[in-house]
């Protein structure tokens, strides 16, 4: 049963909401700034008085290549994206990069290195086991997936064609603070869940890409970091729509791009940028983490199983010390304005994931509900 405090607070946030918005913690599609909304809001319409909707738009008209370029141009800046990089917007989100990253690295090489931590590791691995032979060269598999085995372990072979790492497990909250030095063996990395979270040295990774509904913008777009050198090899069977060389080639623009997403995601970029960047958004991001962390790991109640060395900042993941309160947890959550913390199908128990669009207020407000909870139920 709800105790008063907790129906006066579900009461007041709820009046606030019709106000404001609902604290978002989606893991993807995620909260977008709501400064991006508004903008977009005012644009819907009538995109700076050419009396049309981007969406109504041609590709090709000088208004949405002027969009597109400089969605690519800020985000190089964001990333300090060093020369020789190809700055892709693809389709098919990572998933399809799964395939893409096979298809364009194996070259004349038979296999590829997978570090494996969690779900996405998972499937990546599975895609690639489709075009080449697969050597998981590390595994977490056995503890659950609840940390990064360390690198120094790893069974890597110097042949490789590539090796790959996912940067951010979505679904087990299970993060890379730092990336090895893979020599000669281009690096390649699916970090859909923590591109723009923090700052990056590009220059350590051969490739890196992202699906857009997290940090970046609205889903559709793929956004793919590729060092020129490793363009021009796909495999004859490729699709010409997943040839990095074809899409660098094209501007992205091999066919009919997804371009409201591409433009929802240059006014992220935008809103980044006069956030301050992303040594900004890495504040923000330890700040709101570190002290839900701290708030589960204070409790009797709730409790993380990742290691806290590798913990995500994007994706916090928690269960509470009795499964069966999980339903009510939830209810009164999403009756106090705190949506979308359910844990992922595969693993149950709570996620809160806090991209750089969730503010911190709205971690305040789940801490706040969590000792609530905590002291109605414990
Ligand atoms: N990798 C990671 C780390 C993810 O979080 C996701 C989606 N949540 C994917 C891959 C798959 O992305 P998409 O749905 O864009 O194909």
């Amino acid at each position: 049963m709800w105790s008063q405090a907790t129906r006066n607070q579900a009461v007041t946030a709820k009046i606030e909401r019709t106000m404001s918005r609902a604290f978002n913690f989606s893991a993807g599609p995620a909260a977008l700034p709501t400064e991006v909304l508004e903008e977009a809001r005012d644009q819907l319409l009538d995109y700076q008085g050419r009396g049309l909707s981007v969406m109504e738009m041609s590709h090709r008209s000088k208004e949405f290549i002027a969009i597109a370029e400089q969605a690519e141009a800020d985000l190089r800046e964001l990333l300090a994206v060093p020369e020789g990089y190809h700055v892709l917007f693809m389709q098919g989100g990572a998933t399809l990069q799964f395939a893409a990253v096979p298809l364009n690295l194996l070259g004349e090489k038979s296999s590829a290195d997978y570090v494996e931590t969690g779900s996405w590791a998972s499937k990546a691995i599975a895609e690639a086991r489709r075009y080449c032979e697969v050597h998981v060269v590390a595994s977490s598999a056995e503890e659950n997936f609840s940390y990064v085995p360390a690198p120094d372990t790893w069974d890597c072979s110097a042949d490789a064609a590539y090796l790959h790492v996912t940067g951010n497990e979505t679904i087990g909250g299970v993060e890379y603070h730092q990336y090895p030095d893979t020599g000669s063996v281009p690096l390649v990395a699916d970090l859909s869940s923590t591109l723009l979270s923090r700052p990056l040295d590009v220059s350590r990774f051969g490739v890196i890409y992202s699906g857009a509904q997290k940090n970046i913008g609205p889903a559709g777009i793929t956004v793919v970091l590729v060092r020129e050198d490793l363009a021009g090899k796909a495999a004859a069977a490729t699709p010409s729509m997943l040839d990095y060389a074809v899409q660098a080639e094209s501007g992205s623009m091999h066919n009919t791009p997804p371009t409201y997403s591409w433009y929802i995601a240059g006014l992220v970029f935008k809103w980044l940028k006069a956030q301050g960047g992303l040594e900004v958004m890495a504040e923000r991001n330890d700040s709101k983490s570190g002290r839900l962390y701290s708030a589960i790991d204070t409790s009797n109640f709730y409790r993380c199983p990742v290691r806290p060395a590798d913990r995500s900042r994007m994706n916090v993941a928690f269960t509470l010390a009795d499964a069966e309160l999980d339903g009510r947890f939830l209810e009164q959550a999403e009756a106090g304005g705190l949506l979308n913390l359910k844990g992922h199908r595969s693993v149950g128990g709570m996620r809160a994931s806090l991209y750089n669009a969730v503010p911190e207020q709205a971690v305040d407000a789940l801490i706040d509900f969590m000792r609530r909870f905590e002291t109605d139920h414990a």
